[in-house]
């Protein structure tokens, strides 16, 4: 059953006060229906300047908190993100369209992981010795914030995508004016009620609306001093030219299109549970999502009949349906761009859907998961990231021809190598150009290890202690000696 959010969270958070939004407003869906949860306001031009100045005016005293306070402040927040799991899950199911029971289970003790994990990061930073390079001066480097940072989040994973970018950002001193994706603004507006209060007014601030406007605006702020973009790859050009201008720092996570390499030697029924998890959660729409399979020749056809059968037992619906594993997409305009795609693929002579390959009945926004046999390197469907529930399968002759195609693409945040043979697994981790690399296994992340791409997947890190390094700047303070 579907539970609305309370009016009182609709309000964006500026400067320590709850307002209504000043812009035009647009509806907010349920993607599994296809009906309006709510018509949301968005912020205005100058609720988003005030917002900035709010974070610009906090600084000072936030990046002045010691480190035990920030950590205490954060640990506060994770267990008030546990304490409202179940509201908080129920938003992002509603918004999102996820199963309930998955955003519950895997999504918010995530969120709550990452609070958790950067209080205790920050307590515990390193670097180089202080010491006297130069006779009669010692020098010592400093780990300080960097100032206002503006967060621009996407829609798969609101929650999470907010906790990533406000954990490091926060317990590194700075302060932040955070903008939720407009289609899934709800749980981040919520958390924004257990923010205020918990952190000084001013040091979180929340803004919604549209990206071309109200993102537009925000990054343009004079007060912001860095941006960081969890998006497309379009997005992801808008905002460089935009930082541009004022030489903004960026911090930018991009799409993916992540490999699958799976040898001769691998254990088949391994590969197809890991494919049937992994390729499909969250209807793909994961920018590490095992999507792209190169399939060694001895294994390829059992593979093949393997997932495309495993790809039709998965269970489609909405929310709360028994047993449910995957939900719909974000829009209709998601599911049409999904099913052009495939489309395209399938018009090729050389293309099998072996699974699926057709948009669900209803008014929700459901597409089958897809299972895409025999496309080729060059094809558009193994290039480009497709952003749905579709795998598509090519044959390799071998570990080589596997990695030189796994390496030709733009995209360079995930992939994943197959093998019963752990020395040739580590040995082509080495050479993927990818930001992680899993051996038998994908898509797993651990709050201690970095998240981030290659190429044009972006740069800068989530996750660990790297994301500290990234929303923070190094400094040189040296003391000449009487
Ligand atoms: P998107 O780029 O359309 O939107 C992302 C955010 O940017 C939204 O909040 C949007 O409002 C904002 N935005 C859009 N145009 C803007 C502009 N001109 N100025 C400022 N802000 C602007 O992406 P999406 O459709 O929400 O998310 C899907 C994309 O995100 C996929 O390509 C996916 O691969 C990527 N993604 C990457 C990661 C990662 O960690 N690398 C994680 C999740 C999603």
């Amino acid at each position: 059953m579907t539970t609305l959010t309370r009016p009182h969270d609709q309000h964006l958070l500026v400067g320590g006060d709850f307002v209504p939004g000043e812009g035009p407003a647009y509806p907010v869906l349920n993607p599994a229906t296809g009906e309006t949860i709510v018509d949301l306001p968005e912020a205005s031009a100058e609720q988003v300047a005030r917002a900035a100045g709010a974070a610009a005016s906090a600084f000072d005293a936030w990046s002045r908190v010691v480190p035990r306070d920030r950590a205490l402040m954060l640990l506060r927040l994770a267990d008030a993100v546990d304490a409202h799991a179940e509201e908080l899950a129920r938003l992002e199911a509603d918004n999102c369209g996820k199963p309930f029971h998955l955003a519950l289970a895997d999504e918010i003790p995530a969120v709550s992981d990452c609070f958790r994990f950067f209080a205790g990061a920050v307590r515990a930073q390193h670097g180089a010795a202080a010491g006297e390079y130069l006779e009669g001066f010692t020098s010592m480097v400093r780990r300080d914030a960097v100032g206002v940072v503006a967060s621009i989040a996407p829609w798969n994973y609101p929650l999470m995508m907010a906790a990533w970018k406000l954990a490091p950002a926060l317990a590194a001193g700075n302060t932040v004016v955070l903008k939720p994706s407009e289609q899934t603004p709800l749980s981040t507006l919520r958390l924004a009620r257990l923010v205020a209060d918990i952190f000084p007014a001013g040091v979180v601030n929340v803004v919604t609306g549209v990206g071309e406007t109200v993102g537009a605006a925000l990054i343009s702020r004079p007060e912001v001093r860095m941006v960081s973009l969890t998006g497309d790859v379009a997005t992801g050009r808008k905002v460089l030219e935009a930082a541009s201008a004022s030489l903004k720092r960026t911090h930018l996570e991009l799409g993916g299109k992540a490999p699958v390499i799976v040898l001769d030697d691998a254990d088949v029924d391994a590969v197809v549970d890991g494919l049937r998890s992994f390729g499909f959660y969250n209807a793909g729409q994961d920018c590490t999502a095992a999507c792209r399979v190169y399939a060694a020749p001895r294994v390829h056809d059992e593979l093949v009949e393997k997932l495309a059968e495993a790809a039709r037992s998965i269970r489609v619906g909405a929310q709360d349906d028994e047993g449910v594993e995957m939900g719909p997409l974000i829009t209709e305009r998601q599911r049409g761009r999904v099913a052009s795609f495939v489309e395209r693929a399938r018009a090729l002579p050389h293309v099998e859907i072996a699974a699926g390959g057709r948009a669900g009945a209803g008014g929700g926004f459901f597409y089958e998961p897809t299972v895409v046999v025999g496309a080729r390197q060059d094809d558009e469907i193994v290039r480009r990231e497709v952003f749905g529930p579709v795998v598509s399968v090519t044959r390799v002759r071998d570990a080589d021809e596997a990695l030189a195609w796994a390496n030709d693409s733009e995209y360079g945040l995930a992939s994943s190598v197959w093998t019963r043979d752990v020395s040739l697994g580590m040995r082509l981790a080495a050479r993927l150009r990818y930001g992680c690399t899993w051996v038998n296994t994908h898509f797993m992340l651990a709050s201690e290890m970095p998240h981030g791409g290659l190429k044009q997947s972006g740069y800068g890190k989530d996750l660990s202690v790297y994301a500290l390094e990234d929303y923070t700047v190094a400094r040189h303070v040296m003391v000449r000696h009487a």
